[in-house]
């Protein structure tokens, strides 16, 4: 059987299964978003890793390396934050590439140790080896949390409402334009959708609207406190951070809760500037968020009794929709008509060609 055939959460599910055998230790382990590891009955550890390969996560010639650092401490504490937990502890392993000067390893750890320190974590150890194709970059990322405050894929319940945090979409405009901006004039007009002619000149100007589509594509913030909020007010009963997509992301919840959801497309929050570069971009804005991924937001459910206390804690959220029974999520647009909602979230061994997905 090929990889492809199975795609990557086909695999996950595989080595799952060919690892059973959990210790009494072991209260989460692998399909969510961290593993929860009991310390004592007072305390969980979390603990989650993420791999950024070169040419598959990121591009060095429009990706800095304090940027890249940044991000791969990011990404890993945001699955932290999509837990309810405070991330405390980091270890990172890198293959690194002869052609690689030691100002860009440092500068890579100046980025790294920026977003760890804002969210009072620390670099306690890691691995380094020489490469000889290109730049790898794994991060694990150690943190606590109480046991009854931990908020898994799994507690979502028919009746639940909806939520997602911030605005989506941004990161994977971001990734379109700095694609676009490397590309050569010609792939340019290519790319336009509809036969709109894109000028290279339109994509260069540094409007700071496009500049803040990149900056949440190269440097999103984890949703740390916002994740330890709703966990510890006992508002979210699941959450997942979008990694994937909204769509592939919202999937996960609903196979790991066995319940539906129905999706309003025209309440999916949408940053102005997304709106704005949608057009130049002809492209639907609402497909960057459920199709984009990368944007570390917090997807979350909530039941009708806990709405109240939600909105006492005034978060930056949006209600998208609602957990329903039955196992179908659809897409509900702004005249009601329903569709089956597909996973078109990155997946790494589906996606045929390899596109190169972040930063
Ligand atoms: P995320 O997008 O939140 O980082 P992933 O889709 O990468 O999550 O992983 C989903 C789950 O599968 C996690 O619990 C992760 O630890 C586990 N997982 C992924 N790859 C492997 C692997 N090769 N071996 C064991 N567990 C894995
Ligand atoms: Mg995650």
């Amino acid at each position: 059987m090929k990889i492809s055939d199975l795609g990557e959460f086909g695999l996950i599910s595989r080595i799952r299964k060919l690892s059973r055998g959990k210790t009494s230790s072991t209260l989460i382990g692998i399909g969510d978003d961290a593993a929860v590891l009991a310390l004592s009955a007072s305390h969980v550890m979390l603990v989650t890793t993420d791999i950024l390969l070169e040419d598959v996560h990121f591009d060095l010639s429009y990706t800095d390396y304090y940027s890249l650092g940044w991000k791969a401490a990011a990404v890993n504490l945001s699955d932290i934050a999509a837990m309810g937990g405070s991330p405390r502890f980091c270890l990172t392993a890198l293959g690194i590439p002869r052609r690689t000067s030691a100002e860009q390893v440092f500068e890579f750890y100046r980025g790294f140790n920026s977003l760890l320190h804002s969210q009072t974590a620390s670099l306690v150890g890691g691995d380094t080896c020489s490469s000889g194709h290109g730049l790898f970059i794994s991060v694990t990322a150690i943190g606590e949390a109480k046991p009854d405050v931990v908020i898994t894929r799994a507690g979502a319940r028919p009746g639940d409402r909806i939520f997602v945090t911030g605005t989506l979409g941004d990161s994977a405009a971001g990734l379109e334009i700095l694609q676009m901006r490397n590309a050569p004039d010609r792939d340019i007009r290519g790319r336009a959708a509809c036969g709109t002619r894109i000028e290279k000149s339109e994509i260069r100007n540094p409007k700071s609207e496009i500049e803040r589509l990149i900056e949440k594509h190269l440097r999103p913030v984890p949703r740390v406190s916002e994740g330890r909020k709703l966990a510890r007010s006992g508002c979210a009963s699941a959450m997942i951070d979008i990694s994937d997509g909204l769509s592939s992301d919202l999937l996960h919840i609903s196979e790991q809760s066995r319940v539906g959801a129905e999706l309003f497309a025209d309440r999916i929050p949408l940053s102005s500037a997304l709106q704005r570069m949608s057009t130049i971009l002809s492209k639907m804005p609402v497909r960057y968020a459920l199709e984009g991924g990368e944007d570390y937001e917090l997807l979350f459910t909530v039941p009708e009794a806990k709405l109240k206390k939600l909105h006492s804690l005034k978060l930056p959220v949006t209600e998208i929709g609602a957990v329903t029974t039955g196992r179908t999520v659809k897409l509900v647009d702004a005249g009601g008509k329903k569709n089956l909602l597909q996973a078109k979230g990155y997946d790494h061994f589906r996606n045929s060609v390899v596109k190169k997905k972040k930063c």
